[in-house]
């Protein structure tokens, strides 16, 4: 069997020794083969961004696709152009959160979501085969400027209901594909001031939006006595917020106020992978919704809320799906709706933040070389009265533990969430001896 390329954020490496021009011309080779059309091409702000992208394009247009170049954009902006044009499928040249040196190739379809693992299965069979659309010199094709920006930030506004605001807003785009709309679609609606927000190669702190890599916006936030800060990651589809007093608010917490406002106006499902904190389930049980749980990954969160026409959708790391725009993370969504929230209650975020339900998670990761071998036996030790919808999920009256083997590394990671923070680290520990002894 061959090796798969794509994983779950799509195809990642370090460029120019994993991710090189050539393989980059390979594998557009192989996925213009597949969609035979016309395709959207974005890139981040990466130093090597530039070098891969032009190598994707040679390969798509070299097997008769027709190329729009959308240039530097945040991946949700070519996912949101894909979804009101008819071109066939979008490629973003993006490593998101990763470092520098990393890069990455992520596929979408005509409607901007990304691909489920069967589609991706076909382009690599096709890579592997070098199965490649004959096209002769006349059947090569055309390169197109696609201008995306404007497009993008229009429709964000119109489909977060946007309104102008007198909030004090402090963003910091960590250099990435958010600067180039993070900036004007802020100052729409709220007075702006920008940290890292012109697009450089190597950014001034790393594109995870993880509080350690945050400090500058946090006394930022307090310096300027604004009302919030927002975070993006370095392909701006997730954003992560700060409180007026400079406190980081996890993504749990986001996903959790933004859902409990929507149920607020309208009753519905709220989706979310098995890993979120038990406090999104017990805040959307009480404002009078429904949550449904799926494997990690943003693609199965949004095919299960299509399936089931939830109303709100995301990931712990603030990833956040709204329905009524597109089926995929979307940070400048996240960002206006946030926004408004506050303005329309008049209040303080932290205010918010303190009437969620509190629970402690403690996260360990074991090292396991036969990590399917241990996972067997502890669901047989644990009998039917866990959730498999991915690894093993124990839900009881006050958290949950959940238990997961790495997809890439020999590692088996558990996490466990309880009210009380002395419980949760107990019982990290208990986890934690079973999995090595089990492992012996
Ligand atoms: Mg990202």
């Amino acid at each position: 069997m061959n090796m798969p390329l794509f994983g779950t954020n799509g195809i990642r490496g370090i460029a120019n020794e994993e991710i090189t021009p050539e393989f980059a011309v390979k594998i557009a080779k192989a996925i213009g083969s597949y969609f035979n059309g016309n395709i959207a091409v974005a890139m981040d702000t990466r130093i090597s961004s530039e070098m891969l992208k032009n190598s994707v394009i040679a390969g798509l247009i070299s097997v008769g696709c027709n190329v729009y170049d959308a240039n530097i954009a945040p991946t949700p902006a070519l996912q949101y152009y894909l979804k009101n044009s008819d071109l066939d499928a979008g490629v973003i040249i993006t490593a998101s959160h990763n470092p520098p040196k990393y890069n990455g190739i992520k596929v979408v379809d005509r409607k901007g979501e990304e691909l489920q693992r069967e589609v991706e299965e076909e382009i690599e069979n096709i890579f592997y085969a070098g199965n490649f659309k004959k096209t002769s010199w006349n059947e090569i094709g055309s390169v197109y400027t696609a201008d995306i920006i404007d497009f993008y930030i229009e429709g964000v506004l119109k489909n977060a209901e946007a309104e102008e605001t007198k909030l004090k807003v402090v963003i910091d785009c960590g250099n990435g594909a958010g600067c180039l709309v993070m900036p004007y679609l802020i100052a729409s609606v709220a007075d702006v001031l920008t940290l890292n927000s012109e697009p450089r190669g190597l950014p001034a702190r790393n594109y995870e939006p993880v509080k350690d890599n945050l400090n500058y916006l946090i006394r930022t936030v307090k310096a300027v006595n604004a009302d919030l800060g927002i975070a993006y990651d370095g392909d701006a589809d997730r954003a992560i917020f700060i409180t007026e007093n400079g406190e980081y608010v996890s993504g749990d917490y986001s996903l959790a106020i933004i859902a409990g406002h929507k149920l607020e106006k309208k009753k519905g499902n709220i989706v979310v992978p098995v890993s979120t904190s038990k406090c999104v389930e017990e805040y959307v049980k009480m404002k009078g919704g429904s949550i449904l749980y799926t494997k990690v990954g943003a693609r199965n969160v949004a095919k299960k809320m299509k399936e089931v026409n939830a109303i709100f959708g995301g990931e712990e790391n603030g990833g956040l799906i709204f329905p009524e725009h597109q089926y995929c993370r979307d940070a400048g969504m996240a960002s206006i709706y946030i926004i408004r929230m506050l303005a329309e209650r008049a209040g303080k975020l932290s205010d918010i933040i303190k009437n969620l339900p509190k629970y402690y998670t403690v996260k360990e990761k074991i090292e396991c070389v036969e990590k399917e071998k241990v996972m067997e036996k502890i669901k047989k030790d644990i009998g039917g009265k866990a959730d498999f919808t991915d690894g093993i999920r124990i839900n009881s009256e006050n958290g949950f533990v959940l238990i997961r083997p790495s997809g890439t590394e020999p590692i088996i990671r558990v996490y466990v969430e309880r009210k009380n923070e002395e419980e949760a680290k107990r019982i990290a520990e208990e986890y934690k001896k079973m999995i090595k002894d089990l492992s012996k």
